[in-house]
């Protein structure tokens, strides 16, 4: 029962576990040490330190005499190791993470006011900051208010400038091959790394499936525990990603989620398994959208599919109205009234404005510029179409161009259905 010894560069390692680890591991550490200075090497006494899951062993290693001439070696709890942070204790502690984002969240701040294209600042996100910024948070506790303003910096530095845009939806709008969200990062390399190490080491799948076993278990047992608040090891760490995001790990490997089918972990295809998982992730960050804002009231779901190839056929430009608009960036006559720095007014053609739905949809001074101009349509009384049913016979039809616009109105014999009302909302009048 020789103690486990791991050499990474200059770095040693040496562990124990189980009966006798005390005595096993300060004989494996004086013999290392030994053999060290035997060929001519120096051991930095400085650098190094001890740690230990058992508090006696903790408070015996912080005392022990380790040459005989007085050298203590301290004993700490939580350190930086392999590119994460090793956490001994029962509390939250992803130190090694939160400096990490810090750092990225700098860059981000500086590569907002960097003139260059969206798409290249989208590239530059996905391939350099979410990867440094994120390194290691499959293994260890991320800081929840340094994530939050992390998540605000790549928004910004994405999205419009305005402090009304919903970070929510202005993930929703990139372009890039990957989901932007840090959130939706963590929760996909916490998920993959799972699925990687199942699949390097068959072994553990047991060890892994009992992990999932025994949260499950406590958490049937009383719900109002919040056990995965305070997950230890990078299994638990993926189970309370998933209950930030309304689903749930089951002991088979499945994700379980309400109204969604489930996703096999095991099984799933590798390059389904990434879209699978950013699913929940935007589906998740959509709902959260619904509750923070007025604008995205009922909105469920966003199809990810649809969006991104309207997005693709947008040019940049249109991109960025789009975004400003779907993102609630934008400031109404409305929302200026309540400030003070408006009278309510349209400030084009002076009608009284609601919301932004106005400049959008309804603005007769902007209609007169338009290329495409909506067009006003008039259908006769005599038509009984309703929100839900079309009307039951062809009727003439009247499609009036708007107030400035030059073209004759013209005059269609169809049959007008509901689509009609949702397509021409507010242009669409009974005569
Ligand atoms: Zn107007």
């Amino acid at each position: 029962m020789s103690p486990l010894r791991r050499c990474l560069a200059d770095d040693l390692m040496i562990k124990a576990t189980g009966h006798g680890h005390q005595s096993r591991t300060i004989k494996g550490m004086t013999l290392s040490r030994t053999f060290l200075q035997d060929i001519g090497a120096k051991v930095a006494d400085k650098k190094c330190f001890c740690f230990a899951t058992d508090k006696a062993t903790r408070s015996f290693l912080v005392r022990y005499d380790w040459d005989g001439q007085g050298l203590q070696i301290p004993s700490i709890n939580n350190f930086r190791d392999i590119g994460t942070h090793v956490n001994l204790t029962a509390t939250n502690n992803g130190k090694t993470l939160t400096d990490r984002m810090s750092k990225a969240r700098h860059s981000t701040n500086r590569l907002r006011w960097l003139p260059l294209p969206l798409e290249f600042k989208q590239k530059i996100v996905q391939a350099n900051i979410l990867p440094a910024g994120l390194y290691g948070c499959e293994a260890a506790w991320v800081n929840k208010s340094c994530l939050k303003a992390f998540r605000a910096a790549v928004a910004n530095a994405l999205g419009p400038r305005s402090s009304r845009a919903s970070n929510e939806v202005v993930f929703h709008n990139t372009t890039a091959s990957k989901d932007l969200d840090p959130g939706t990062y963590i929760l996909l390399q916490r998920v993959l790394t799972l699925r990687r190490t199942l699949s390097k080491y068959p072994d553990r799948i047991s060890q892994a499936k009992s992990i999932i076993g025994n949260y499950n278990k406590e958490l049937l047992q009383d719900p109002s525990t919040s056990v995965l608040s305070t997950p230890q090891g990078p299994v638990a760490l993926l189970m309370h990603s998933l209950q930030e995001c309304g689903a749930t790990l089951k002991d088979d490997l499945n994700i379980v989620q309400p109204n969604e089918p489930n996703i096999d972990l095991w099984h799933m295809p590798w390059q389904h398994l990434k879209s699978a998982v950013e699913e929940i992730a935007a589906n998740a960050r959509t709902r959260v959208g619904t509750v923070a804002r007025q604008h995205m009231k009922d909105l469920n779901e966003i199809d990810g599919v649809i969006h991104k190839k309207i997005l693709h056929v947008l040019g940049p430009k249109e991109r960025k109205i789009f975004n400003h608009i779907s993102s609630g960036a934008a400031w109404s006559e409305e929302h200026k009234l309540d400030i003070g720095l408006s009278d309510g007014k349209c400030k084009l053609c002076g009608a009284n404005t609601t919301d932004i739905t106005h400049v959008t949809w309804e603005c007769e001074h902007i209609h007169i510029h338009r290329h495409i101009k909506p067009y006003v349509i008039l259908i006769t009384r005599a038509c009984q179409l309703t929100s839900n049913m079309a009307c039951p016979k062809p009727c003439q039809v009247m499609f009036k161009a708007p107030i400035g616009g030059r073209d004759r109105p013209m005059v269609r014999t169809l049959v007008p259905t509901p689509a009609m009302l949702l397509v021409f909302p507010s242009t669409m009048q009974m005569i």
